[in-house]
């Protein structure tokens, strides 16, 4: 069946990292009044090449729902096709138009809310500013809304190389100084002496929290296994861990956090590649 598509106009577009050649887009789909999705959903955007090949790729959604808009964090890759093509729509106020179909995907946050860390590198960032807008409104302004954390312990682990490319650091350092249960930690690999912050892979910090967390609450760790008898889908979990970039990462924190005994079902991912 064919897919409805929908004629996006670019709104804003702005270089967040010149460095990693990193853009934040604005989209707006003048026919629809409202855009429903899900935080953490992707859009597939089409277009095509110069060889006049149709060519598809998913893109994250780094916004909560609001109206016909839908916000996306795009890098380029070397040699790529459509992530150079992003990069290179013009600005306002020419208003270039591509094609989306979607939303689509399951990276969504698990009801009802939970403890979380969110675990990122690169532009796999976009579905966490999904969903820290959607747990964490403003409180005033058009977007304004009911905090829906619930007050559970929400931990972003920001992984990348240079002090540069913390896509969005402003906005999430904010958000920490607002809300005493959300904790921003963004870690360098490739850190200069001067970095104050955290260094390393984010695989050392997850570590770290999951320690602290069990000794917190006097849990042991390998966690044991939920009681065979329940159904995977009626498990119910008090944390979860949601892991998107590339796959080298995700695989490797999806290892680590099985190695603690973390059950399939609490560790829910997106790759890039
Ligand atoms: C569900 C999903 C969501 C995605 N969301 C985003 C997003 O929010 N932002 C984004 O920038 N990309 C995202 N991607 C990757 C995106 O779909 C493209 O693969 C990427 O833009 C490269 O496409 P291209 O046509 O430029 O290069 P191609 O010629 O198709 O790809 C070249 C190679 O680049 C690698 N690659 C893919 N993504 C990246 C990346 N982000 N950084 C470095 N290397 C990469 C892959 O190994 C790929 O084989 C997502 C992919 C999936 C599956």
């Amino acid at each position: 069946m064919a897919r409805e598509l929908f004629t996006a106009r670019l709104a804003h577009k702005e270089c967040i990292s010149e460095v990693a050649q990193c853009y934040h887009f604005v989209f707006v789909i003048d026919e629809l009044e409202s855009f429903p999705y899900t935080a953490g959903q992707f859009v597939s955007a089409v277009a095509e090449d110069a060889n006049g090949k149709m060519q598809t790729r998913a893109y994250s959604i780094a916004s909560a729902p609001s109206g016909n808009r839908f916000e996306l964090c795009v890098n380029r890759v070397e040699e790529g096709f459509f992530s150079n093509h992003l990069a290179d729509l013009p600005d306002l106020p020419i208003g270039s138009k591509i094609q989306i179909h979607g939303p689509h995907g399951h990276f969504v946050l698990q009801e009802p809310s939970t403890d979380s860390i969110f675990i990122a590198t690169g532009t796999g960032v976009a579905p966490m500013r999904g969903y820290t807008q959607w747990l964490f409104p403003p409180e005033s302004g058009p977007e304004a809304g009911p905090d829906r954390s619930q007050g559970k312990q929400i931990c972003l682990v920001y992984g990348t190389r240079y002090e540069t490319d913390i896509y969005y650091r402003e906005e999430f350092e904010a958000l920490e100084k607002r809300k005493p249960n959300f904790h921003y930690l963004p870690t360098l690999s490739r850190a200069s002496e001067s970095w104050g912050g955290l260094r390393e892979h984010v695989q050392v910090h997850v570590g770290r929290i999951v320690e602290e967390r069990a000794a917190q609450l006097g849990l042991p760790l390998p966690q044991p296994a939920p009681d065979p008898a329940i159904p995977a889908a009626e498990l119910k979990f008090d944390i979860y861990a949601y892991i998107c970039g590339l796959n080298f990462m995700v695989s490797s924190v999806r290892d680590q956090l099985a190695g603690f005994g973390w059950h399939r079902k609490q560790i829910v991912f997106e790759r890039y590649d």
